[in-house]
């Protein structure tokens, strides 16, 4: 008899635990369930559309789905379709890899105003994630505040200054391409509540930004310390000593030939966001660093800004049946087990930290605890999960409609990119019809 497990979130997290599983597990066979009828979760709808090598992964991932014990089950949301009790009694396992879609909540005055975006949702949207597709954030503005000091900041940032001969190569939707490429954005302030030290980008990252083609990246020569210190030493230093040369090299300075500014503020928390019935504007507070953390200094300067992104993290969405830690926003578990028959792993299971690869360590930590538990199995698992969904009038597609999908996004990609996204369920559907 073979153990049935189901695998919830068809992204990196979900990915790497079929692949652990079918590589060290018990005797299984792995459904992989997804709301999307695209699999890969962040690959696709998070990480930047001309950061095309990071998503080469998928092509490992598509051999992990088309294996003979994966089923991929697409387009079946959880809480929507199927609850996650249906689920457990299904399945002998139920792995948890929904990653961490919420914005962690820009809780200040005026941050719900029109035109202030989460990056959850703003980097859904030009990622052609079917859930923005019509976000429309007005472009018409001259600047705009990215909120973080994080990867996830300045991939906001470098996507909306960079020109269409720069964007050939990604896979921007042609919505987002048509609204970034008529926007009138001149400056991009990107604000950190702490220092240059302080900064979590990672340095190559930070440094692409000095070869952008028609933008200069600025910082303020009074912001930066004379050398790194207060950092620990290892890593967290190795990082610091190095943005801290990227910072100095990007000093701002006049270049007639970049039309456009990414420009750096540290040290500024955001206190409010201006503005009446729409964004006008931020009022950041001045900080100084206390203990490693940012004290409000209670001395404040506005920036004019017609659009908000806050990049400030993420959170899991709470899931009825499953423990989460309020303050941090991730399921409690032990080195990835919830309880007996109940596993999460990714962004859901450790926060929202780390690059794709982490996530390996997940998946193997699962499937350890998943062979531990597991003891024979004997649960119905796919079979009763389709007889469930049919009994609902629920169409779900499997790995090879993905493909045909697949293949109609990639045969109508522009000249030099790799596929035109359909952003709509309703296109993707109507391509296997
Ligand atoms: P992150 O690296 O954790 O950065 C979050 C930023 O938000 C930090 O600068 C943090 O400041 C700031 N922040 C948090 N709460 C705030 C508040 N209330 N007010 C003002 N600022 C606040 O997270 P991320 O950028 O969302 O990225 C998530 C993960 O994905 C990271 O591991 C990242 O490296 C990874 N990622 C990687 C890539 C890539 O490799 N190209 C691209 C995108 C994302 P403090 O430090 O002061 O808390």
């Amino acid at each position: 008899m073979s153990v049935s497990i189901a695998i919830v979130g068809a992204g990196p997290g979900g990915f790497y635990t079929a692949a652990a599983l079918i590589k060290s597990g018990p005797d299984c066979r792995i459904d992989m369930i997804e709301a999307l009828p695209a699999p890969y979760g962040l690959i696709r709808g998070g990480v930047a559309p001309d950061h095309q090598r990071t998503k080469a992964v998928t092509r490992t991932f598509a051999k992990i789905a088309a294996h003979e014990r994966v089923a991929y089950f697409g387009c079946v949301r959880l809480g929507r379709d199927v609850s996650l009790a249906e689920l457990r009694d299904r399945y002998d396992a139920v792995v948890l890899a929904l990653g961490a879609p919420l914005d962690r909540k820009l809780a200040v005055s005026g941050g719900d105003l029109p035109g202030v975006y989460g990056a959850a949702s703003f980097v859904g949207w030009y990622n052609g994630h079917p859930d923005f597709a019509d976000l429309a954030p007005d472009l018409n503005v001259k600047r705009v505040c990215v909120i973080g000091n994080g990867n996830v900041a300045l991939d906001v940032a470098r996507v909306l200054v960079k020109t269409p001969s720069e964007m050939a190569s990604s896979d921007l939707p042609d919505h987002a391409a048509k609204a970034i490429q008529g926007a009138a954005i001149q400056e991009v302030a990107v604000i950190g509540r702490r220092g240059p030290l302080q900064a979590k980008f990672t340095n190559k990252e930070l440094r692409e930004l000095g070869g952008l083609a028609d933008c200069l990246p600025c910082t303020d020569a009074e912001d930066m310390p004379d050398a790194v210190t207060g950092v620990a030493a290892g890593r967290a230093k190795r990082l610091a000593e190095k943005n801290l040369e990227t910072f100095r090299d990007f000093a701002c300075r006049e270049a007639a030939e970049r039309r456009k500014r990414i420009r750096f503020f540290f040290n500024a928390r955001p206190a409010e966001v201006l503005g009446e019935g729409r964004v006008e504007g931020l009022r950041l507070e001045r900080t100084r660093l206390r203990d490693g953390r940012a004290q409000g200094t209670g001395e404040t300067f506005d920036l004019s800004c017609g659009l908000v992104v806050s990049a400030i993290g993420y959170r899991m969405a709470p899931l009825e049946g499953v423990p989460m830690d309020t303050e941090t926003g991730v399921v409690r578990n032990r080195d990835g087990r919830v309880e007996a028959g109940l596993y999460v792993v990714g962004w859901a299971k450790r926060g929202p930290t780390g690059v794709i690869g982490t996530n390996k360590h997940d998946g193997d930590a699962a499937a350890a605890q998943i062979a531990l538990d597991a003891g024979p199995g004997g649960r119905p698992g796919r079979g009763a999960l389709e007889e469930l969904l049919r009994s609902r009038g629920i169409r779900w597609i499997d790995f090879q409609d993905w493909r045909r999908i697949d293949a109609a996004e990639i045969a109508a990609a522009p000249k030099g990119a790799p596929r035109q996204k359909l952003i709509r369920i309703n296109d993707m559907l109507a391509i296997l019809d």
